[in-house]
Order: C-alpha cells, then structure tokens, then sequence
C-alpha cells in the first residue's frame, strides 16, 4: 500500500501560468491568431485538482480546411521547401533556442496541463523538444537521394539517379502523455525535410502547443509552415486525415483511432505512420542485481504514472528471483510520494484525466475479480484533493488470459509472472497484440542478444528503463503501429523518393 494517506494542495501558480491560461481561445493559422469560426470552445482541466482552468478553440471544418489551405500554400509556393537547407535548420535552431529561453514557464504549463510532475517536464519534456528540434535540423542539410548504376542499360547510356523530396503537407495528431515532446517529435522531422505542416495536440493538453506557436511566430518561420489547431479528434482530427489537399499523416495515440485513421487514409492513400500502444515485456533473468532491477523496473511502469506507450507493463521475473524482486519492487512502489504536479517532493502526478483514471481502476478491479492479487496500491488514494490519482499498483497471481494482462491500461499498474527458460518467456513475452518495446535485465551478455533477437518489437532495451533518444529510431512492430519516428528512419518517413532516368 502506498504509505501516503492524504494527497497535498496544488501549489499556486505562477502569473507567467495565468497568463497563459487566460488567453482567448485562438487557432494559429497561416502565422496568425484567429477565432474558431463558429465560436465553439473545449474546457481544458488541471489534473491535481479537477477544476477547470482555461478554454481553446474547438477548431470547426472550415477552421481545418483554413489549416491546410495554408500549409498547401506555403508548401507549393517554396517558401519553405525551397529554402536552402541550411536556413531551414537555423531557424529550428532558433526554435530550440527559444524552447530552451522558456523552459521553466513552458515546464509548469505541461505539468499543470498534464499533470506530470514539474521536476519530469524540467528534466525530459522541456529539454527533450529542443533537443529533437537541434538534431533534426542538422538532417535538414544532410538529406540527400543517390546516382544509381542501371542494371541491363550500356554502361553510360542511361543517367538515373533517385531524388528525395519532402512528402508535402502532413498532418500530425498527437495525444497528451507528453504534449510538447510529441507535437516536437513531428514538427521537427517533417521541418528538416522540407514539409509544412498542421498539428493538432489532444484536447486534454493543448497548452504548451499554443505556446509553441506563439515561438514558432518568435522564431521568424514563414507564414503558413507551422499551423497548430486545438479541436476533438472525432471531428478537427477525422477532417484532418480525410483532407484530400494532406499528404501524410502521422499519428501517436490507441491502437483503436490509429486503426481508425489508416481505414480513413486509405481512401486518399495518403502516407501514415503510426505510433500506437503497447503491453511491453521486462524481463529479468536470475543473475541481476535485485534492488537496482527493482527500481528500473518500477520506473519502467510508474514513470509519467504509466501513461507511457513504452510503459513496462508486464513483468517477467526468473523463478529464483521472482520472490526477491516483486518485494523490492513493491517495497518501491509504496516510495513512490504521489502529489500534485507543481509541488516540489512529488515523484507521481495525477492521470491526465477522469476518464483515464475511472479507465485504470477499472482494470485494477478486473484483475481483483479475475483472481489477481494486489501487492502494492490498487485504488485511488483518499484525500485527493479533486485530483485524478491512482496508486503505484503491482498485481501478481495473474495469467496470460486475464485483461489485466492483455490490454494497454495506460495507468501505473504492473502485472507479474514467474518463468524457468529463455524459450518459454520469449513466447510469452511475444503473446500479445502488440510489438513496441523490451526490457532485458541480465549480465549473461549471452542471454541478453539471444532474447534480443527472439522478441517480437521495435525497440529492445538493456540493463536499463528506457533507452530512446533522438537518434534512435523509435516505433513498433504488430499492433503497436507502422513506421519510425527519431533519427535518419524519422526524417526519411516525411520524404517521397522520385527515379529519375535520362537517355544520353
Ligand atoms: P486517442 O487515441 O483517442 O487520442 C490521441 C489523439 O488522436 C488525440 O489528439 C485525439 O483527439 C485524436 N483522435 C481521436 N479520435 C480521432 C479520430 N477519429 N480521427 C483523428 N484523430 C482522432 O487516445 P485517448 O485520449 O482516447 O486515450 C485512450 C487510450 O489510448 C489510453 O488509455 C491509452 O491506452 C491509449 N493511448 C496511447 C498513447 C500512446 O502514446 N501510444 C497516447 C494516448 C493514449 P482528442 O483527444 O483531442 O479528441
């Protein structure tokens, strides 16, 4: 159980954050601030204590058509693309320059919009943006196609060579486990390749999206490259991914909408990539160092409060170590201090929502009822202050068949499950639905590449929580999506290669 009985009061906020919050809902189109058509706004909550804390604009049809309009432009006249790359990539450094100048204020906005705590947003969320805007930019002057010897041509009769040309105007729907990274890690890639662009960020956590317009506006990008539009994915997202004059889609959120976004792109065959969920394997093999296992372990699935795609959610822990690590781990679970997201001491925020967090309990409570028992949390702690908590939550006694076990919960709720060899946890690690990420805790380096090879994701971790970065391409296998996002694979996913062959 979590030693917490009472969750603390919500710091104030402070007025660089009110002025942020009391802006007039707006959509940045075409480098201005303009009204939603049809006036209509979205209430926008902070997660810590329930209460409404600002409106956006609930972007309208005419609103998207307005978007894309002016992406198209800005993409056909050359104002973007038809810069030389190395302007390209100065101005998104300069983007990353003024992300960095606003760290903290753009740090409190996210928490208080996501609820993640400040220390997270300072550390990762903030920096993590520039930095992905400072190493796409440096793809911008690096992408290039190549000359091509044809194969059953005279040798010098026929000149071919393959182009790499920007994909065209995308369109970039992104979720709310981490607002400014995610808007960032599609903005970025499409920029350095030369592409304009519409994003439109979750409902739930549009804050630090608008902020970024207004530095988009700061940083001196031309008029219509960037448009950023708050609206409900049901209906400013559908028109999005329907929009004949979008090229590309690029998506991160439940594997249910990105199935819904690929049916509904097909019929313009436009290019999709997809970032979707995942029910990612840890597994520990019997050689490890049980307390510094323990807490990767527990950061892998209590970090972000679980809301993580990468999220490590399904512990598999070697028979002889089985015992050891789950009281350690759950020994770690109970020192997790959950509070609101601008106190200084909270290593655990609130979910981003009421609606995620009766969606956790609701699973934690299908696990109880399937036969699961709960060695560490299990509820929504009391005394939250109006705030959507649920407790770091570890389930063991569970089987394969059990929901707890199957579907993404996206919440801070392990399950864990005893095994004796590499072949048999191979298996059951890669018994799921989805492919997106691995954690393989051992020192048989041996081992480590045997089991590496054998599952079934796109991103395989070792001896630690979580390895992405900017350079590595990040994505998944199966159900978990199509595509990569980060590094060369990243910018190369917003290109279009063109043959071109000329008899000499
Ligand atoms: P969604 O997949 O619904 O939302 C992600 C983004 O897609 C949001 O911007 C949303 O808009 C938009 N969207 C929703 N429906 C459509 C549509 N028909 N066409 C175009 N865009 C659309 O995630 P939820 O917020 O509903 O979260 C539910 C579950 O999804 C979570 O519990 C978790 O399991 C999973 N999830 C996974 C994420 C990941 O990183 N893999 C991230 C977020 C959620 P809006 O919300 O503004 O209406």
């Amino acid at each position: 159980m979590n030693e917490m009985t009472g969750i603390a009061a919500q710091p104030d906020y402070s007025d660089a954050a009110r002025i942020a919050l009391a802006r007039e809902p707006a959509l940045f189109i075409d480098g201005e601030w303009t009204p939603s058509s049809h006036g209509k706004t979205i209430a926008v909550f902070d997660p810590s204590t329930g209460r409404e804390i600002a409106r956006i604009a609930d972007a309208s049809d005419a609103d998207v058509d307005r978007a894309v309009a002016a992406a198209r432009r800005a993409f056909d006249d050359g104002r973007w693309t038809g810069l030389p790359p190395s302007r390209r990539a100065r101005l998104m450094e300069k983007l990353a320059a003024l992300i960095e100048a606003n760290l903290e204020d753009l740090a409190e906005l996210e928490s208080i919009d996501n609820g993640k705590p400040r220390a997270a947003s300072l550390r990762l969320d903030i920096p993590n943006s520039a930095e992905t805007l400072r190493y796409a930019a440096g793809w911008a002057t690096k992408l290039s196609g190549e000359h091509i010897e044809p194969a059953s041509y005279q040798s010098g009769s026929l000149h071919a060579y393959v182009r790499r040309e920007p994909v065209g105007v995308c369109a970039q729907i992104v979720p709310w486990n981490f607002p400014l990274m995610m808007a960032v890690q599609k903005i970025a890639p499409a920029l350095a390749a030369g592409c304009t662009l519409v994003l439109k960020p979750a409902e739930q956590t549009p804050l630090t999206a608008l902020r970024l317009a207004d530095l988009v506006a700061e940083a001196g990008f031309p008029a219509g490259v960037v448009n950023i539009v708050t609206g409900m994915g049901e209906t400013a997202g559908d028109r999005l991914v329907r929009h004949p004059e979008v090229d590309k889609i690029a998506f991160t959120g439940s594997t249910e909408v990105g199935k819904i976004i690929a049916r509904t792109a097909a019929e313009t065959l436009k290019r999709v990539t997809l970032e979707l969920g995942g029910k990612s394997p840890v597994i520990v093999l019997p050689d490890v160092d049980v307390a510094k296992t323990a807490r990767g372990a527990a950061i892998s699935i209590f970090a972000n409060s679980g809301q993580v795609c990468i999220a490590g959610s399904r512990l598999f822990a070697h028979r002889d170590v089985f015992d050891s690590l789950l009281e350690a781990v759950a020994a770690n679970a109970s020192k997790w201090k959950v509070g609101p997201s601008l106190a200084p001491d909270t290593m655990m925020g609130p979910l981003v929502s009421d609606e995620q967090q009766a969606r956790v309990l609701s699973y934690i409570e299908a696990g109880r009822k399937e036969g699961a028992s709960v060695i560490a949390g299990g509820e929504a702690p009391a005394g939250a202050n109006g705030g959507w908590y649920v407790s770091p939550t570890v389930l063991v006694d569970v089987n394969p068949d059990m929901t707890c076990v199957r579907e993404e919960i996206f919440g801070p709720v392990l399950t864990a499950t005893r095994f004796d060899d590499l072949d048999e946890v191979a298996k059951a690690a890669n018994a799921t639905t989805y492919g997106l990420a691995a954690t393989i805790w051992t020192r048989d380096i041996s081992a480590m590449h045997q089991l590496a090879a054998k599952l079934k994701a796109g991103m395989v971790w070792g001896n630690t929580a979580s390895a992405a970065d900017v350079s590595l391409p990040f994505g998944g296998f199966k159900q978990s999506g199509y595509g990569r996002e980060s590094g060369r694979y990243g910018v190369e996913a917003y290109t279009e290669l063109k043959t071109v062959a000329i008899a000499l």
